[in-house]
Parts: structure tokens; sequence; C-alpha cells
């Protein structure tokens, strides 16, 4: 039975990556017809930040990345909250001691310190490992006898692992293959702390472990830890068990040098969170896909594609498609580069799917808004006829609003263009002809395009360009009939006369 789990640190807004990462896990679990687990790793209690887990959630629900288990939902594993899981993780802590695979350190933050300054005054790196362990305060240099007196006299303690000296250490990665490191290039990482708080190192491979996870699919930023990820599980005795890994490539900034981040988004003027985030102690708002107008389908297809690819020129693909087809192995080694005109190409192409109905709702409410009323059949209508010229919903009105308010003004340089001062007497005819002949498609055309305008060799796209500054106020829109058919006789009959008095021109 496949397992996987996202779990993030709730130290902020979820970043696009972090959203790729756990898409990539729901759309594995799925596949595999297994379970999805969200798990929030709070250990860091001075990276906490309030709200960010409401809004971790709200986010994937909003992009219809469902879970099985969780902290919102909870489970047979539960709690999902590391904060809320403390009790359980000392006992882990002192076995991996018991077995002498980890030690009680009590070097004070200053003691630490003047170890780094003195080597650096050496050009060299301090690192707390198997070379340096015996110089340092910890129960393998004083004895464990004294390490137990201190912990009982109260003193300030942390546990830290015992990397063997001198051996590889292999991590079968699903992306990468093999990825082997030397235990003398690892440092003595903390694992937990004397109050109480096990590090994200032993929380995560214990939380895994208990909650039976069988693959571990993270952003590439965890690579490193890996190799210790993997002598954790031989430490406890767990190899048998040990969850398979797939590190995730980076996304990269637009221009492929570098993570991208929050700040390329403002430069660059993109979101880089699915949701707006409001800090709650900077009180800086930051853009969301959602608030921008992205449709979840749309930054779902998007972000499965950044790193992955059905190893077809398929481009579009939804939940159940992507469920089908994602693959692990053909995920890329490398980073994937930030597009911008790719998110709006998708963009494009959802809403295009959309609906009349559904693009008439986000018309009607624009509407709403403006305090303008018309039927539901004709914003249903125009919605219809002008999707596809839309991308997101806040152009709608801009696109659509001549189909619900007469122009007030009519553009400059269109006029100046089109306008010429026989026009009044074209347009007058324009009116002449729509109170005499049927108001359908084919008598229009003809009365308007071939019997006159044709027939006294008068300029097409002059008349209907003034045609069309009249009804609209410039010269943009549909085909002009059926925009005269959308708005109506009398409507468009009000307009043209309305422009004729309005519209001057110096002969
Ligand atoms: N809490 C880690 C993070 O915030 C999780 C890493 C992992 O998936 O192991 O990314």
């Amino acid at each position: 039975m496949v397992r996987v789990r996202f779990a993030p640190s709730p130290t902020g807004p979820l970043h696009i990556g972090g959203v790729r990462t756990a898409l990539y896990n729901y759309l594995f679990a799925r596949q595999n017809g297994g379970k999805m687990i969200l798990r929030i790793e709070d250990t860091d209690q001075t990276r906490f930040v309030p709200g960010a887990e409401q809004y971790i959630i709200e986010a994937l629900d909003w992009l219809g990345i469902e879970f099985d288990e969780g902290v919102h939902l909870g489970g047979p594993f539960g709690p999902y909250r590391q904060s809320d899981r403390k009790p359980m993780y000392r006992q882990y802590a002192e076995q991996l001691i018991r077995d002498g695979w980890a030690y009680y350190a009590f070097d004070k933050p200053e003691a630490l310190e003047a170890k780094r300054k003195e080597y650096e005054a050496q050009k060299k790196t301090f690192q707390y490992d198997c070379n340096t362990r015996l110089q340092m305060e910890n129960s393998l240099s004083l004895g464990m006898e004294e390490a137990q007196r201190r912990i009982v006299a109260g003193e300030p303690y942390v546990v830290r692992f015992q990397f063997p000296d001198n051996i590889d250490i292999t991590v079968n990665d699903m992306i990468r293959g093999d990825v082997t490191m030397n235990s003398r290039l690892l440092d003595d990482k903390v694992l937990f702390k004397s109050d109480g708080m096990p590090t994200y190192h032993l929380a995560n491979i214990v939380d895994d472990h208990t909650m039976e996870i069988t693959h571990v699919i993270r952003g590439e930023e965890w690579l490193p830890s890996a190799p210790l990820h993997v002598m954790l599980y031989k430490a406890f005795g767990w190899e048998g068990t040990m969850p398979r890994f797939a590190h995730l490539p980076l996304l990269l900034k637009p221009e492929g040098n570098g993570k991208l981040s929050k700040r390329d988004g403002d430069r660059l003027g993109f979101p880089v969170f699915p949701l707006e985030w409001h800090d709650p102690k900077s009180g800086e708002i930051s853009s969301g896909y959602r608030e921008q107008g992205y449709l979840p389908q749309a930054v779902v297809n998007m972000l499965a594609l950044m790193g992955w690819n059905p190893g077809t020129e398929q481009e579009i693909m939804s939940m159940e498609e992507l469920i089908k087809l994602f693959n692990v192995e053909h995920i890329s080694k490398n980073g994937a580069k930030f597009n911008l005109d790719k998110a709006k190409w998708f963009q494009h192409e959802y809403f295009q799917m959309l609906s009349d109905e559904e693009v008439a709702a986000y018309l009607e409410q624009e509407l709403k808004a403006r305090g303008i009323t018309a039927s539901h059949d004709y914003i249903v209508r125009v919605a219809g006829m002008m999707k596809e010229r839309i991308t997101f919903p806040n152009e709608l009105w801009e696109t659509c609003c001549y189909f619900f308010e007469a122009p007030t003004e009519y553009n400059e340089k269109d006029v100046a263009k089109r306008w010429t001062s026989d026009m009044h007497i074209h347009m007058a005819k324009v009116v002449e002809i729509l109170n005499t002949v049927p108001f359908e498609h084919d008598a229009i055309h003809k009365a308007l395009l071939d019997d006159y305008i044709a027939a006294n060799g008068l300029n097409t796209g002059k008349v209907m360009n003034s045609l069309r500054i009249a009804v609209v106020g410039r010269t943009v829109g549909p085909d002009m009939i059926t925009l005269i058919l959308t708005i109506g006789k009398e409507e468009t009959i009000r307009r043209v006369e309305r422009a004729i008095e309005k519209i001057k021109v110096n002969s």
C-alpha cells in the first residue's frame, strides 16, 4: 500500500514549489491507489507563523489536491502535527544513545562560536564531526557518568547523531539513481534538544516510519540531508521498511539562474504563492494565483509540467489525466524555469473550457458591482461570444462593457482616422436601413454593405468602423452585424443617433 505525505513547515505562505511537491505526491498516491497524508512539521517554534497551517490547507483545497489523512482530517496514524506528537520523540533519541548512534552534547553557543572563529583564523571551516567531536563537551569526551550528572543537575544539552567514520552512504533516489556521500563530509546533526523538542531530522524519520510512509517525494533542497536520513533508518533498525526517495528539481527564476523567489514574482509581476498572503507581522500583502483570477485547474496543469512531462507533446491535462500519465521516472533532474507566458497560456486555455454559464457568472458579479441589470440569457450570450478574448475574469468588464452601456465618449484617434465629414449622412442612412429592413443578419448585410456601401462606391472600412465607433466608442469588438443584433435595434439606433449629434468634425 503506497502511503505518501506532504510535510510542510508552517513558516509562512506555501510557495508554488511546495505546491508542486504536494501535487506530485498526490498524483503518485492516486495513481497507485495509495494514501496521501498532510503532516505539519512545526518543531522549530522560532519559525512558526500564525495562519500558515490554515493557509496551506486552504491553498491545497482550492487546487483540488486532496488528502486522506492529516492534521485537518485526523486518521489512524495521528496526531499529524509534530508539536502534538512531542512526547513520543524522546524515547527514540534515547534509543539511539543506548545503541551508540548518538550522544549528549553540552557545548554552549559561545563555545561553538569560539571554535568556529578558531578554525576561521586558520582558513578552515569547523564541523562538529568524527574528527572534532572529542575536542568538544559531550558524553563521548566527558564519559556517560559525567553526562548523566550534568543532565540531572539541569544543564541544557542536545543529542547529536554520531556518524561512523569514513563510510560511504548511498541514497537510492528514484529520479537521480544512486547518490553516494562519505560520512566524513557530514556533521553530527542535532536530533533532539533538552526542551524535549526533536529537530526536523529526528521527527521526520520517526514520523515517516510510524506513519508507514512508503515514498518520500520532496524538494531537492533535502537531498543533502538524505544520507543522514538513510543512516537514521539503519540506526533504528528500520532499514527493511525505509521509504523510497525522490528529490524533485528546483523551480528556477525565469532567466534560469537560481531558485524562484518571492522577489522574482514582485520584480516580474507574477504570484509565487497560490493564495494571497497577508503577513501577520509586517502587514505586507503578497499576491496569489487565486486572487489574480487564475483557475485552479490551470495552475495545477502548469505546475505538473514544471519538471515533468508525459513523454509526448500533450500539454493540456486534467487532474484525472495527470493521475493516469504521471510517472516519477520521467521527472527531470534539471531545474524547471518559471515561464509567465506559459502560465497565462494555460489560464487562457482553461478559461475557454468554462461553459458560457460559468463565464456569465463572473460577468454577472461585475454587473452587480456596478449596479447594472441585464437578463440572464443576454449575459450568457455575451459571455459565450466574448470568452475567447478573455484570459482573466477581471478583463471581462473592460472587454464586454459596451454590451451593457452606451459609450459616453468616442476614441479620438479612431474618430480622426475614420469619421470623415460626410459620416453623419451615412450614419443617418444606417438608422434608416435599420428602421426599414427586417432585423436579421442577411437582410441588414445586404441593405447596408451591398445596396448602400458598395452600390455607392463608399469605403467599407471607413463606414463600418464609424458605425463601430458610434456603437462601441472605439474600433474594437466582434463582427459588427452580430453586435447590432445582440444589443438590439432600438439601442443601436439610439447610439448611432447620439454619435451623429455628439461627434463633430471640422470640415
Ligand atoms: N518540513 C520539511 C519542509 O518544510 C519537509 C521535508 C520533507 O518532506 O522531508 O520542506
